[in-house]
């Protein structure tokens, strides 16, 4: 994922911790906590600090840590019931607008050779057949 896709799926998700009217609370780095004991409020409020994260690394050109970031994000959103791993996957390969194939233009795209541990998926070109991602493993 390049920078503008992890920014665009960041976005999906303050988005959505907007609609679950979770507000961001800082927790206390050295609690230890274990799944069952806080509701899932308090892990999804965790993602606050997570986002403004990972758009701080973004920013600093370190696209790495901004991956990190999202996994544990996008870990929270499947343990707590809000994404299933489908929609999450989903949203890592949702095609946006700067993927308009270099070829010819079209924002046409299909998705080829998911890799089913990994959930990425090849995208290309419906109009040209030209390759618009490669999935990097
Ligand atoms: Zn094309």
């Amino acid at each position: 994922m390049d920078q503008a896709k992890v920014k665009e799926v960041l976005a999906i998700y303050r988005t959505k911790l907007a609609e679950l009217h979770i507000l961001k609370r800082d927790i206390d780095v050295g609690e230890r906590i274990c799944y069952g004991e806080w509701p899932s409020s308090e892990f999804l409020a965790q993602c606050h600090t997570a986002l403004e994260c990972a758009e701080f690394h973004i920013q600093m050109d370190r696209i790495r840590e901004a991956h990190r970031l999202l996994g544990i994000i996008q870990s929270i959103f499947w343990m707590t019931g809000v994404y299933t791993l489908e929609e999450i996957a989903e949203q890592n390969n949702m095609p946006g607008p700067w993927w308009a194939c270099k070829d010819c233009g079209s924002q046409d795209h299909e998705k080829r050779n998911m890799n089913k541990v990994a959930r990425e998926a090849d995208i290309y070109c419906k109009s040209c057949g030209a390759f618009v991602r490669q999935w990097n493993p």
